[in-house]
């Protein structure tokens, strides 16, 4: 359910609207009150481009469904890390990304798991605890990877990355050739070993183990992301990357899902099919229910029959449900299950059926069970038959 929906509002958007809407929404409204063409709405051009930041990105707008506007700018915000607000609308406008790339924020590479859940996790709800492995920058160096800061720069080119190397002197003039520095390779960052950082070594990046918590939401879907904005990696220079949480549901014992619908199989014996039945469910939530067919309706092998509201719950809508649709079989019982004198008792309890005229018939014939082996030999015949027939087709053409 979304609790709170004033962003949506800003933009004018249903809070089931898709990144696309959204996204067409902000244009609309950023064209008309931004302060180049509108310098009185200046507040406003504020407001919704931070609804527009929110719910743009998936996490944030995630983070703002489950609690609002106090959690996205609280935790989530740091949770995002990275790019500033302002910058989002300027790549908007521009369309480019790359002008921040190119002024050294990189992008760390996007991290992808897949998390296996059962379909009563994404019936209830659940939260899942993630524990990874990342880089972070070293707390103690702050990334420099030397115990002082003053200790990086390589020595032999003074920092540039390039040496110059005197090939010798001809008749006064000094020839000479630039060439990347052999000892940082052209880094302009060198650190002997007795400078290191003694947290890591050097390496300006530690391991660190850290617990992502994945909130799955009611009627979620298979394949749907969770993404954590910025935990990946992390690297000097470099923007990280997401983690990205791909849910993955197990097989369920008896129900499969179909959109927001719950499919089963149900098995009735052939006394219930024709005379009611009432058969036990157990649900995704533990509650048990009882599917009752009024007597004196036939259900039919095969026939589908629909439960509304027993399905799954909707996304970001989790009090509204699908239905449930349950395929049936009929059991019939096995051969020889009542005495022949008594049949004739049961037959007469049914519709009364036409019976054939005796003249008519001229032979008797019984039912024997069929063996589709036999039937193959039948076809190999038939196929013989149609060959002996091409050679006049081929005469004509
Ligand atoms: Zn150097
Ligand atoms: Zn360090």
């Amino acid at each position: 359910m979304v609790r709170e929906t004033a962003y949506y509002d800003l933009l004018g958007v249903s809070p089931r609207a898709s990144n696309d809407e959204i996204k067409r929404a902000f244009r609309r409204l950023a064209l008309k009150f931004h302060p180049d063409k509108n310098p009185n709405a200046g507040e406003k051009f504020k407001q919704i481009s931070k609804a527009y930041e929110v719910l743009s990105d998936p996490g944030k707008r995630e983070l703002y469904d489950r609690g609002g506007e106090s959690t996205v700018h609280g935790e989530g915000l740091h949770q995002g890390g990275g790019c500033s607000p302002s910058m989002d609308i300027f790549d908007f406008f521009f369309g480019t990304r790359s002008r921040s790339r190119s002024r050294g924020e990189r992008k760390g590479k996007t991290v992808t798991h897949c998390l296996p859940v059962s379909l009563e996790d994404l019936y209830n709800g659940a939260t899942r605890k993630l524990s990874i492995q990342k880089n972070i920058i070293c707390p103690k160096c702050k990334g420099s990877g030397a115990r002082q800061a003053s200790e990086v720069r390589c020595r032999r080119c003074q920092g540039t990355g390039v040496e110059v190397r005197v090939l010798g002197r001809i008749t006064g003039l000094v020839h000479s050739v630039q060439t990347t520095c052999s000892e940082c390779n052209g880094q302009g960052e060198c650190i002997r070993p007795r400078d290191r950082c003694r947290n890591c070594e050097g390496r300006k990046v530690v391991r660190e183990k850290k617990i992502l918590r994945a909130h799955i939401d009611k009627g979620m879907k298979n394949k749907q992301k969770v993404v954590f904005q910025g935990e990946g990696d992390q690297a000097p220079g470099l923007q990280p990357g997401d983690i990205i949480i791909v849910l993955e549901q197990k097989e369920h014992m008896v129900f499969q899902r179909k959109d927001d619908d719950l499919v089963m199989n149900m098995e009735i014996t052939l006394a219930d099919a024709l005379c009611g039945c009432r058969q036990k469910v157990q649900m995704l939530d533990g509650r048990t229910i009882l599917v009752t067919s009024q007597p004196g309706n036939v259900i039919r092998p095969g026939d589908t029959k629909r439960i509304p509201k027993e399905g799954m719950p909707k996304y970001r809508d989790p009090f509204e449900k699908g239905d449930l649709i349950i395929q049936f079989q009929v059991k019939f019982p096995e051969p020889g299950w009542m005495p022949t004198d008594r049949l004739q008792e049961l037959q007469g309890l049914f519709p009364s059926q036409s019976k054939p005229d005796l003249p008519d018939i001229t032979e008797d014939v019984n039912l024997t069970d069929y063996n589709p082996s036999e039937d193959h030999r039948r076809e190999a015949y038939e196929e013989d038959d149609h060959d002996s027939y091409r050679p006049m087709q081929c005469q004509t053409s």
